[in-house]
């Protein structure tokens, strides 16, 4: 029994006419006798729409009802393309998470799928049904309504093709799949027909918001390959795999740029064993995501800078957790909005040097600032203004040879 798994996006089943064309694409499949699992999304805009409103009622809005209200969104959307394939003949009909159930584990907002009940879909496609079933949400032991995170239907879709042993999981989304940059920021960014699991997580997690990160980590650890395409254009897509699988000479794969990031730095900071520990603790506790981290060697041996970031959305909540910490001294608190990290993603890196060189001369051929470095062994990262972003994209892509020369 072959059983194939489409997710559709937002952008996927953004109008009724759009959700019109996801039948058509899903009725293809059923006429090549696939057995059809559907994962999709909420329409594009209703989950930001939804989290709008919860903070128009509260500026602390209860993450449990917070779960109960975004997920509203998927069940309108699965209403709609079950309606629709209901309407062109076939057998279909909606599921909500814990109609089935989905059993999630973990924190609200950001649980992580553990379990799908599979008897009821199983039933359902023996008996010729497609089954359309909400993404991004689940319930937990204590049967609440859960949800897995911005863009989580991708980890949905993934873990349905892992219960279900699919064949096939294809993530239908408005480009036609994963390219060298984002498309919808630079014009000659050209698309990547296969790309491995590692070099897609490092993407993702760094701003390439086509896939969601936890959704390959999930991919890489059960091996389900994935296929992203257009759900607008028929044109052969990206395949996510092993590397194994993949000859490629290229040394960089892709490029990916942030927005909305935050630099923090505290100056005069006592230098001895434990402080980074103390400044960091209440962060953490408050649930801040702090990401590049810079420190420098003091010169007269007492006291140094330290330099970090966090996404604008937190910069409040760091400020309050920084200025109330008893336990650090420093000189001077410094913030600044407006800062940008670029990333350049290749496992050609590991066997090429030279690659930090070649990126760090690019961005001083066009007078772009560095203000903080990270690297990986297949990625490196700096941080710059974010006035540059566009200048620093189209200088590395030319350097790393990665230009659509259509
Ligand atoms: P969906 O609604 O299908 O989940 P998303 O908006 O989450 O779609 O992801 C698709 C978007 O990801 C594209 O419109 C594109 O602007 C953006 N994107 C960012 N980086 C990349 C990339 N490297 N390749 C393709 N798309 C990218
Ligand atoms: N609708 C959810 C969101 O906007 C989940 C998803 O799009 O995958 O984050
Ligand atoms: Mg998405």
């Amino acid at each position: 029994m072959k059983i194939v798994v489409l997710k559709f996006g937002g952008t996927s089943v953004g109008t009724t006419n759009k959700i019109k064309k996801v039948a058509e694409i899903i009725a293809s499949y059923k006429k090549k006798n696939f057995k059809v699992i559907v994962v999709s999304s909420a329409m594009g805009g209703v989950t930001n729409e939804l989290i709008k409103k919860s903070l128009e009622i509260s500026d602390n809005y209860s993450d449990t009802e917070h779960d109960v209200l975004v997920s509203a969104g998927e069940q309108m959307a699965c209403s709609l393309i079950a309606g629709r394939l209901i309407h062109r003949g076939f057998k279909s009909r909606s599921w909500l998470s814990w109609q089935l159930p989905i059993i999630t584990v973990g924190r609200h907002k950001n649980s992580r799928i553990n379990k799908i009940n599979k008897n009821k879909i199983m039933k359902y496609l023996n008996e010729g049904g497609i089954p359309i079933v909400t993404g991004f949400q689940g319930i937990n032991y204590e049967n609440r309504i859960t949800t897995i995170g911005r863009g989580g239907s991708d980890a949905s879709a993934i873990m349905f093709a892992k219960f279900f042993k699919a064949e096939r999981c294809v993530i239908y989304t408005d480009v036609e799949g994963v390219y060298t940059t984002d498309p919808n920021k630079l014009k000659k960014a050209k698309k990547i027909k296969v790309i491995s699991y590692e070099e897609m997580l490092e993407m993702a997690s760094l701003g390439a918001k086509v896939m969601q990160p936890v959704s390959i980590q999930d991919a890489r650890l059960n091996r389900i390959d994935i296929e992203v395409k257009s759900s607008f254009k028929k044109k052969s897509g990206t395949l996510i795999t092993k590397r194994s699988k993949i000859i490629n000479n290229k040394i960089v794969t892709g490029i990916t740029s942030t927005q909305n990031d935050s630099k923090v730095s505290l100056i005069g900071v006592k230098d001895k064993p434990g402080v980074a520990a103390s400044i960091f603790k209440p962060l953490s506790k408050n649930l801040i995501n702090v990401d590049m981290v810079v420190q420098n060697i003091s010169a007269n041996g007492k006291d140094t800078d330290l330099t970090f970031t966090v996404k604008t959305e937190d910069l409040n909540k760091t400020k309050k957790a920084i200025q109330e910490n008893k336990y650090i001294n420093y000189r001077k608190l410094m913030f600044e909005k407006g800062v940008s990290k670029i990333s350049v993603i290749g496992v050609g890196m590991i066997t090429t040097p030279g690659v930090t060189f070649r990126m760090f001369q690019a961005l001083a051929n066009k007078k772009i600032n560095i203000q903080v470095i990270s690297t990986s062994e297949i990625k490196i990262s700096v941080l710059i203004d974010t006035k540059n972003t566009k200048k620093a994209l189209i200088a590395l892509h030319k350097e790393f040879k990665l230009d659509n020369k259509k």
